[in-house]
């Protein structure tokens, strides 16, 4: 990746970042403010100790501790990185301690949970703004994360509908330059949309794996040796973190459910036509879906290299 983004700031946007939770998230972030230069004063928090003091070895924040309220003390953006289903107890933790005119994010996968679960703790005069940046990888920690984990990529902001446009359009810029394409829409959109383009997706390759787990004809040997037919790419999927997952199926389940019943009918069809030997049905299908591939590959979000591009794609 050329050092050149031209995305380094002359002047910092805020003076203070706090980032809770330093996991591949969160410490990409704090990779990327670094190079970037989004912040004077980087704060990393994190409820595990290990965390912290792996944040200072690899020099990724000016200060790392696991009090939370000291850590966002005076910050002027605040991102909590943490699982999803941990935003609550963290929101309750900081709230008292927000500057006020703070703005408070999260990257979380689910929107609708999360501003359900922060709002109530955030003091008057502070914003809340929402966001979730739609960029990954199955691996997790401070160790996994790389600056430019959000180059190119989306990020989507859910502001509440009285949300304060200066602090929308503030985040917007920093997530800008973060190296992201901004788009916003409500939690609720947002919600659906991840459902189909993420969620059940993750919930197939979790299935497809468990059901070859539990297989008895064919053996754990052979799924391994011959897994180049397809089924290894699904376990690149069902290999990303059981904790953040679960709480996504947890904090998503209308919407993960609505996708699953259209997915579930789309299933029975194809049973059909493999059933009645309807071929031009098939046939129609995966010319559809290739040309799905196809746009996904033209709007940059994947290249056309073998192996998913994935080498390519996610460089660490
Ligand atoms: P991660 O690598 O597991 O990092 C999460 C970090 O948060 C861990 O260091 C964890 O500490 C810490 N943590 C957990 N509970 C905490 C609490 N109550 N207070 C402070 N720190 C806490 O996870 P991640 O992949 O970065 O995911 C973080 C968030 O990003 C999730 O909400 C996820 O939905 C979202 N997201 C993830 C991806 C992805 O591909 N991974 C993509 C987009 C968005 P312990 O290890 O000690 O628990």
């Amino acid at each position: 990746m050329p050092d050149s983004w031209g995305l380094k700031l002359a002047e910092p946007l805020f003076e203070k970042l706090t980032i809770v939770g330093c996991g591949l998230i969160g410490s990409s972030l704090l990779r990327v403010a670094r190079r970037n230069n989004l912040a004077r004063v980087l704060v990393a928090a994190d409820a595990s100790p290990a965390v912290c003091h792996r944040v200072m070895e690899l020099a990724l924040a000016d200060e790392a501790m696991t009090n939370l309220t000291s850590a966002v003390a005076g910050a002027g953006l605040v991102i909590l990185c943490v699982p999803v289903g941990a935003n609550e107890a963290v929101g309750k933790a900081i709230g008292p301690a927000l500057a006020p005119g703070a703005i408070v994010s999260d990257v979380g996968s689910v929107k609708g949970a999360v501003l359900a679960a922060l709002s109530p703790h955030m003091p008057a005069g502070v914003h809340l703004i929402p966001a979730h940046p739609v960029a990954g990888t199955e691996h997790s920690g401070p160790d996994a994360g790389f600056a430019t984990l959000f180059l190119n990529r989306w990020c989507i902001l859910t502001p509440p509908a009285e949300a304060d446009s200066l602090a929308v359009s503030q985040l917007s810029n920093f997530w800008t330059a973060a190296g992201s394409n901004v788009e916003v829409m409500s939690a609720e959109h947002h919600d659906l949309v991840l459902a189909i383009t993420s969620h059940v997706p993750h919930l197939i390759a979790y299935n497809i794996v468990g059901t070859a787990a539990d297989l008895e004809l064919v053996t754990q040997s052979e799924v391994i040796k011959f897994s180049a037919g397809g089924f290894r790419d699904f376990t690149r999927i069902a290999a990303s973190d059981p904790t953040m997952w679960r709480d996504v199926f947890l904090n998503n389940k209308e919407a993960v459910l609505e996708i699953l019943g259209r997915f579930t009918e789309d299933l029975s069809a194809l049973q059909r036509m493999i059933r009645w030997g309807d071929g031009d049905g098939l046939f129609e299908l995966f010319t559809r879906t290739r040309n799905i591939r196809r746009s996904i590959i033209e709007s940059g979000q994947e290249t056309s290299a073998p192996d998913f591009g994935r080498h390519q794609a996610d460089p660490q």
